[in-house]
């Protein structure tokens, strides 16, 4: 893993909270992005090296939706980038840890992603994600 690359932060309503996060932050969202297979509309800030996205559910099956029904709002996920998803992968099947995607799956911001299972990971619900190559 070579650092973290996001946190992902589960909202209600995401107009709302990106005047909330620009206050917060000092600087405004940078893009939105809906990823429909997630059933998530996102949007992305920058604080330093780091960022922080924001994620609205689309639908009732998203897992956001449920996130929120279940816990209320608040920090959803942890993102670490890594050089390659499928190879990070099958490191950390090897080591035990427990995944939630078997390959790299496209996700927002121009990555590809995959996620680990929190029962293995202290509840924190972990993501890894490389820059998409270019087909
Ligand atoms: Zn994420």
């Amino acid at each position: 893993m070579q650092k973290i690359e996001h946190i992902g932060i589960a909202v209600k309503d995401i107009e709302e909270s990106n005047e909330r996060f620009k206050k917060l932050l000092g600087s405004a969202h940078y893009k939105m992005e809906e990823v429909e297979s997630e059933g998530v509309i996102t949007s992305f800030f920058k604080i330093g090296d780091v960022k922080i996205e924001l994620l609205q559910a689309t639908s009732e099956n998203s897992a956001i939706h449920k996130h929120i029904e279940k816990r209320g709002e608040g920090i959803h996920h942890i993102a670490f980038a890594v050089h390659d998803v499928n190879s990070e992968l099958e490191r950390l099947k090897n080591e035990g840890f427990e995944t939630i995607h078997s390959e790299a799956k496209d996700g927002a911001d121009g990555k590809v992603i995959a996620f680990l299972h929190p029962k293995s990971t202290n509840k924190v619900l972990t993501e890894i994600c490389a820059d998409k190559q270019p087909k």
